[in-house]
């Protein structure tokens, strides 16, 4: 569910038509609902109600400062994967004691930095971070709390590069070491504090079964480990998936209610329903990590139509966003509905073509060999389901400015962050 729609046949977020914003601002520019964002949150909180739990939104989704200080006054504490993601929490207003710190290779000046602003817990990957830890907390006098990442190998069914949660995959510690890794860190480690457990299969799962089957496979070593080392929370990760396939309908509950028990993609409530009785006989904090639930279908990427091209055997739009702007398509062959601004452009007749961007890669694309909408240059479309991965994910590939993002909230809107300039585009370099 969004906000996103058309509205007197043209589109709009919340209730502010987009072309409003793109007079003034200019494209190709990101454009995020609060109250997508605030529906996600609450949603999701609700339907985990029955046990005592915390979200930990992932900050890596989409790391707009203007987002975090929203997502806090929520309620939200973070997953964050690096010591600038833990800055952008703190210029936020976010508290670093709701902080959780991810990642296979954290340097010691972000263990530092860490542990200097006192964050809830590390989720630690392997035996040899668990010690760098351990002596960089010892030369500071203090305790550094961690949880350890298990690896429960089970798959996610996701695409190959956003599993995570495999054997073969470079994230956390087999499930069959990780009792002796619990064990070494009580015995051996005696500046750490064991405060949980962690794990995290993927991302983009739109089924329930491989969450309910990574809980269930380490149900057994949780009790364990409160029973031996009294840990006080559990983090189940994120990973829920999102609607991108039909996101323009699915900001309507009509389109849910049509949708039938294989088709209906994953949703809080289904989730909460499988997973809450396993954790719930727990009695333990419940971490979730959400990112692309929260922030996916929160943001839509603008962008205008240059040219046009048929050639042989297909039609082209050229317009003015690039695989800079938004990766996905390329990284990982994300789709992303094509929306048009005006409702009548969209196709009537069956023009199967590409929409491109500037940049000198056949990867840089939108989408390919699909029904087109009927845009001219100067036309305006939305690129879908763009709030997540989306702008923390853009470069200045072929020095070209990030884009704007702006968020609407009702009938208003605000610029959380300027375009770049060219000035920005060459700050701290020198010839
Ligand atoms: C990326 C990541 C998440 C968020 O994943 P989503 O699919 O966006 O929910 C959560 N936890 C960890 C450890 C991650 O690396």
């Amino acid at each position: 569910m969004h906000h996103f729609h058309y509205k007197n046949e043209s589109l709009h977020c919340e209730n502010v038509d987009l072309s409003s914003i793109t007079d003034t601002y200019g494209t190709p520019t990101y454009i995020y609902s609060a109250q997508t964002f605030r529906d996600s949150y609450q949603r999701l909180d609700k339907a985990l109600a029955e046990i005592d739990h915390e979200i930990s939104y992932a900050v890596k989704a989409n790391s707009n400062i203007a987002i975090l200080h929203l997502l806090k006054e929520l309620g939200s504490g973070f997953d964050i994967v690096s010591a600038g993601e833990l800055y952008r929490v703190i210029a936020a207003g976010g508290d670093a004691a709701h902080c959780t710190f991810a990642g296979v290779g954290k340097t010691d000046e972000e263990i530092n930095y860490a542990l200097d602003q006192g964050i809830y817990c590390f989720n630690v990957e392997s035996i040899h971070e668990l010690e760098v830890i351990n002596s960089l907390a010892k030369a500071k006098g203090i305790k550094a709390p961690v949880a350890l990442r298990v690896n429960p190998n089970v798959d996610a069914k996701t695409h190959k590069y956003i599993s995570t949660g495999k054997a073969e995959n470079k994230f956390g510690i087999d499930f069959e070491a990780i009792e002796g890794a619990y064990a070494h860190v009580a015995a051996n480690l005696d500046s750490l504090e064991i405060k949980g457990l962690q794990m995290h299969i993927g991302s983009q799962l739109t089924q329930v079964k491989p969450f309910e089957e990574a809980v269930n496979k380490v149900l057994s070593l949780v009790r364990m480990l409160k029973d031996t080392y009294a840990i006080e929370f559990f983090s189940i990760g994120g990973g829920i998936g999102i609607v991108y396939e039909d996101a323009l309908a699915s900001g309507q509950q009509s389109w849910w209610d049509k949708q039938t028990d294989e088709q209906r993609p994953l949703t809080p409530e289904l989730y909460a329903e499988r997973i809450v009785p396993l954790l719930k006989p727990l009695g333990l904090k419940i971490l979730l990590e959400p990112g692309r639930f929260i922030a996916g279908n929160a943001g839509v990427l603008v962008t205008e139509c240059l040219y046009e091209k048929s050639g042989k055997s297909k039609s082209f739009r050229m317009v003015d966003a690039a695989m800079n702007d938004l990766i996905r398509p390329a990284l990982y062959e994300g789709y992303h509905q094509i929306v048009p601004f005006k409702q009548s452009q969209i196709s009537d007749k069956t023009l199967i073509g590409d929409i491109v961007g500037p940049i000198c890669e056949t990867g840089d694309f939108f989408c390919q060999s699909v029904e087109l909408p009927n845009i001219e240059r100067g036309d305006y479309i939305a690129l879908m389901s763009a709030g997540a991965y989306g702008f923390t994910m853009a470069s200045n590939y072929n020095s070209r400015p990030l884009p704007t993002e702006i968020l609407v909230d009702g009938d208003e809107f605000k610029v959380i962050r300027k375009r770049q300039t060219f000035t920005d585009l060459i700050a701290g370099e020198s010839v």
